[in-house]
């Protein structure tokens, strides 16, 4: 399947505070590892809407004088993350149109599933469209309902559409935040001073000073509007699938997501990892920043001390979002740098959330032992990433997946480690919470809950 060019990102929603977009601007610094790649913020002062949106960070999208222009008591905005290729501003978000009743902003976090069906249908009905996003489809379907009223015609057009979205919509007057039956993806509502703030995760509202109130409930569509009190509506059954990749890579660890605590939930996965795959070393060390309360976790469990092994560059973006070989191999390198002094003549537990295509990985054992290491042990605090999600985590295709193609020898031959071992389903799974029925593990068991298309 052709997957859509949406993966992972921020939401953020402010609604009935006079600085509106400066809060947003804030919420969206602190979401910016959910998406480098673009960022935008639509505001509304009851009677008409402004947005601005551009490539690059959200401290280069935005300044004083920009956000002086986005005027109003609400404000919607958007971190987009994407994936090699496409570059165009046309696909940042939110996504503005003007339309029978008026005008409207969206911005969504998640992969819709159907999208390339419902966007054939609309073309087939007429549709002229603009970018690649499934954000798009939505403004098409919103335009062309037959309900009199923007609430209804949203209900109408999501339940059209399958597979993942927390969504914002921002029109003149009022705003709109909703997620999907299964709760893909994380989205919290807080209240700051006498407004409220909806956003992907809830370090956006530690920065602001927000109050955290609940989560929005799978299936369900918060409505702000003015003078009046927020009214939530039961859309879908809720049917949590929540990502359980949010807990392992994806979510800041000074958020909770999903009702838990992220930096927790990594330090049990250490645990668990410790429990499942112990081995007689002089250190942990992680593969800093994901690796970091994983290997705290490993190291208390084991006793083994837990030690800064690789130095991180911090102002180099991720590497996983470089499109060719080379590149990648290259920032790795610019990335991290190993402390020689610790290393030398040591037997070493390296722990890293995730292997993807397996670049990280055999740069940093290369390192490791080019700096003097006597035995490198790599441990991985999740399982084989087997298959590529539809629901809104960018991951390669399936012939890119190391783990997908090659067994763990094989793949601890290939990063040539000493050893490699991965922590297992159950193993994340209790770390979580033992719940398994509530989260969504495709990507390491390619169990999908709602099918590509
Ligand atoms: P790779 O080098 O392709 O094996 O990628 C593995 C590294 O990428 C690990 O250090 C992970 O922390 C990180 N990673 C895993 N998933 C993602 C993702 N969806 N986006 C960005 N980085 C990721």
């Amino acid at each position: 399947m052709q997957r859509e060019w949406n993966e992972e990102c921020a939401v953020v929603g402010i609604y009935g505070h006079d600085e509106a977009s400066k809060l947003a601007y804030f919420c969206l610094h602190s979401l910016q590892h959910r998406g480098q790649e673009a960022a935008g913020i639509s505001s509304s002062d009851g009677e008409k809407l402004y947005t601005i949106k551009d490539r690059g960070l959200v401290t280069r999208v935005f300044s004083e004088q920009k956000l002086a222009k986005l005027k109003g008591s609400a404000a919607i905005g958007h971190t987009r993350y994407s994936t090699a290729g496409d570059d165009s501003i046309l696909d940042a978000q939110p996504v503005f149109a003007r339309y029978d009743l008026g005008e409207m902003s969206i911005v969504h976090n998640g992969n819709l599933t159907n999208a390339k069906k419902v966007r054939q249908e609309l073309i087939n009905r007429g549709a002229i469209f603009q970018t690649f996003m499934d954000t798009e489809n939505l403004i098409h379907l919103i335009a062309k309902s037959d309900e009199h009223k923007l609430e209804d015609r949203i209900v109408d057009a999501v339940k059209k559409l399958e597979g993942a979205y927390s969504l914002i919509f921002l029109s003149r007057t009022k705003m709109f935040a909703m997620r999907d039956a299964h709760g893909f993806r994380p989205l919290s509502l807080g209240r700051i001073g006498d407004g409220y703030v909806v956003a992907s995760e809830t370090c956006a509202f530690d920065l602001i000073g927000a109050k955290f109130i609940r989560d929005v409930e799978p299936g369900e569509m918060l409505i702000f509007e003015k003078e009046k009190a927020l009214r939530s509506v039961k859309i879908f059954e809720p049917t949590p699938k929540h990502c359980i990749f949010e807990y392992v890579y994806f979510a800041r660890p000074d958020s909770n997501v999903f009702g838990k605590n992220v930096y927790q939930m990594r330090k049990n996965m250490g645990y668990e990892l410790a429990k499942e795959r112990p081995i007689d070393a002089d250190m942990v060390i992680p593969v800093p920043d994901g690796g970091v309360p994983a290997a705290i976790g490993y190291s208390q469990q084991s006793g083994i001390p837990f030690e800064m092994g690789i130095m991180r560059n911090h102002y180099i973006g991720r590497t996983f979002i470089e499109p060719t070989q080379e590149m990648r191999d290259l920032k790795v390198k610019m990335k991290l740098s190993p402390l020689q002094s610790m290393i030398e003549g040591k037997r070493i537990i390296v722990i890293d959330d995730s292997i993807v295509r397996g670049t990280t990985s055999r740069r940093i054992v290369r390192m490791l032992k080019e700096a003097g290491a006597a035995e490198v042990h790599m441990r991985i605090s999740s399982p084989p990433t087997t298959d590529p999600c539809y629901y809104g985590v960018d991951t390669p295709d399936k012939e890119k997946l190391i783990a997908a193609n090659m067994s763990v020898e094989e793949i601890a031959h290939f990063i040539e480690a000493d050893s490699l071992a991965y922590l297992s389903n159950e193993g994340l799974l209790r770390s979580v919470g033992g719940d398994a029925h509530n989260y969504c593990t495709a990507c390491f068991t390619g169990e999908y809950v709602v099918n590509p298309e």
